[in-house]
């Protein structure tokens, strides 16, 4: 338990929802709570920052949020922008925005890079042609402008590499605990070396 009740909710949804095939009706071969710890495993192996590593975990939360995914495949669930804006209440734009992009990171990634589509998994295939397709030149450079979009895209990479079956991964308690001490950095300021007892 903890005494945070976003913390709480968190662990509501992945308990409620986690068990579900990651991707709806088109199945990955994970779970939904598999892929947000593989995600998260895999920005912490990048070494990246706490607040992306939070990104990383809770990137597809919309999907939680939403039944969309139950109902049918054949349209785009916009999951990103449901995600980033319900925890845009309890963590900051360095987790949301990530988030918000990594649809649009994709569709970058597919424009950009040729080697990317092929890794693609058949349900990111598909989602793909829902979501809008590759980007045209003009929207590559405007994406390219956005501040977040280099997080996005490291996030987008992992998401599309966090679908292995039976991978071993910590435990969301494990990435609850780090969500909950991001909350609390934003509560009360970073941290000094020094610590906060060391007051003498
Ligand atoms: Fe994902």
């Amino acid at each position: 338990m903890s005494d945070d009740p976003f913390i709480e909710r968190l662990s509501q949804l992945f308990g409620e929802h986690g068990h579900r095939p990651y991707d709806g009706l088109r199945r990955e071969p994970v779970t939904l709570l598999e892929h947000a710890l593989q995600c998260g495993q895999l920005a912490e192996w990048a070494d990246a920052p706490p607040t992306l590593v939070a990104a990383a975990v809770l990137h597809d939360i919309g999907h939680a949020l939403t039944r969309q995914a139950l109902q049918g495949d054949r349209v785009d669930d916009q999951h990103e922008r449901t995600g980033a804006e319900w925890l845009g209440a309890f963590v900051g734009p360095d987790v949301t925005e990530p988030i918000r992009l990594h649809v649009d990171a994709k569709r970058y990634l597919v424009a950009t890079d040729p080697g990317y589509a092929h890794g693609l998994s058949p349900a990111s295939t598909h989602s793909l042609m829902l979501q809008g397709g590759p980007m045209m030149a003009g929207e590559v450079q405007r994406f390219e402008a956005i501040p977040w979009a280099s997080d996005a895209i490291r996030l987008r990479r992992w998401d599309e590499a966090a679908k292995t079956p039976g991978r071993s991964t910590p435990t969301l308690a494990y990435y609850l605990a780090l969500i909950g001490a991001l909350r609390e950095e934003r509560r009360t300021g970073p941290r000094t070396h020094l610590g906060p007892l060391d007051v003498s």
